[in-house]
């Protein structure tokens, strides 16, 4: 049965989240036992392996461990959810920028629709080691076919050495839903566990994925019925989409293979353009881009697949800001020599205009912002009116400019209307 199943659901989850993200910026904790504690360092609320290993419980008063603490030498944080927001908030979208749908379930897990890709489990290796690389953030990862299976590998990936793991197999999924007790399965809780138990000897994940559906629902509810389903591979709980895009890619393949620079800047180009306009539709402005290019892979030469992180010390929905960046990472890991079938943009680490005020440094300047968002607002505006691309950057490349020179792509784009715009 499990073989027709199309769909792939996999679960993306923080290891010990709050710890991480403190060890992040104090590379002493690594290997140390460390735990963080909630509002007025009440109660422990994240653990370290090794704080684990101590005894120290989730939950735990820390007025009650403080002498098991000192002891140990456990290092104890006070909480920092503003750090944790933003790390957090970095994790989802280096996510987004390989996966197109995603759950962002909480602060540090999220759900990731994996359908359609050739080897799911192998993209799950890559994507945790992307997420480490580009975060610092250690995650696991679980995948099955469905958002409660994806939910039970993941307590499985949580153990496991390389942090990954799929229940693929019908042996596989059964011997791990019998190791799951009945309260442990997601959605169930503690109050439906214990109903389940004493009235119908159901103990364990495996036990409810045997009873009758139908049964089910008529004593129970149709929620439960539907965790039944989806513990024998159906999916039917959908990822619930978040509404303000996290990360904005625009990409394409190439009618032809392409192996010129500027043709790849033009295009380059043009698809910052355009995810820059969906940026700020929906009033937001992004403190990264990354660029890639891709080879033809079905082709039987050598590939070139790179792509580039370009990290802006300003975020911005400007398309000439935006361009000028894209085509730094574009120039960074072009190769001559190769036939390029494929490249894309995706914007990320997108914040809402409204939370900028914080960010504001020096090196922002506050009256540029204000003229390049006038200027945007303008540009946008008469796009809508008169057609899609009426007003276009230079390096869009409608006059094939891009040979010329890189001073196209001078900050003055965003200050002097003659180079900035092209009107035809
Ligand atoms: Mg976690």
């Amino acid at each position: 049965m499990l073989n027709t199943m199309k769909r792939f659901i996999a679960l993306v989850d923080c290891n010990n989240f709050y710890v991480s993200c403190e060890r992040l910026f104090s590379p002493s904790y690594i290997d140390k036992p460390v735990v963080v504690l909630s509002n007025n360092d009440g109660c422990v609320i994240s653990r370290s392996n090794e704080a684990k290993l101590l005894g120290i419980p989730m939950g735990a008063p820390y007025f009650k461990f403080q002498a098991l603490c000192k002891r140990h030498k456990i290092i104890a944080h006070s909480s920092n959810f503003e750090l944790y927001g933003d790390i957090s908030r970095r994790v989802m979208a280096t996510l987004e920028a390989f996966v197109p749908s995603i759950e962002i379930y909480s602060i540090d897990e999220a759900f990731i629709d994996l359908t359609g890709i050739a080897d799911p489990l192998a993209f799950c290796v890559m994507l945790r080691g992307k997420v480490m690389l580009w975060t610092g953030i250690p995650v696991s990862i679980g995948l099955s076919y469905t958002k409660t299976l994806a939910k039970a590998a993941g307590e499985v990936a949580k153990k496991s050495e390389n942090g990954v793991f799929g229940l693929l197999h019908e042996e596989d999924i059964n011997l791990t839903l019998q190791a799951l007790n009945i309260n442990k399965v997601w959605g169930i809780g503690n109050q439906w566990g214990m109903k389940l138990e004493l009235k119908f000897g159901i103990r364990t994940a495996y036990d409810l994925k045997l009873a009758s559906a139908t049964f089910i629902r008529k004593h129970f509810s149709v929620v439960i019925e539907r965790i039944i389903y989806e513990l024998k591979g159906l999916s039917c709980l959908e990822l619930e989409e978040i509404e303000t895009k996290k990360s904005i890619s625009s990409t394409r393949t190439f009618g032809r293979s392409v192996s010129e620079l500027s043709e790849l800047r033009e295009a380059i180009a043009s698809y910052t353009a355009n995810a820059a306009r969906k940026l700020r539709r929906q009033n937001s402005k992004a403190y990264g881009i990354y660029i890639y290019i891709r080879t033809d892979r079905f082709r039987d030469t050598t590939q070139h697949n790179k792509g580039k992180l370009i990290e802006l010390t300003y975020p911005t929905s400007d398309t000439g800001a935006l361009i000028s960046a894209a085509i730094k990472g574009l120039e960074a890991i072009y190769k001559r020599g190769f036939q390029y079938k494929k490249a894309g943009v995706v914007l990320l680490d997108i914040v809402r205009e409204n939370y900028l005020q914080r960010d504001i440094t020096e090196e922002y300047n506050v009256e540029r912002g204000l003229r390049s968002a006038a200027l945007m607002e303008a540009v946008d505006e008469l796009n809508k009116k008169f057609g899609k691309r009426l007003v276009q950057h230079a390096a869009e490349g409608v006059k094939k400019e891009w040979k010329v020179k890189a001073d196209l792509l001078s900050p003055r784009y965003t200050t002097r209307w003659d180079e900035l715009i092209n009107v035809y």
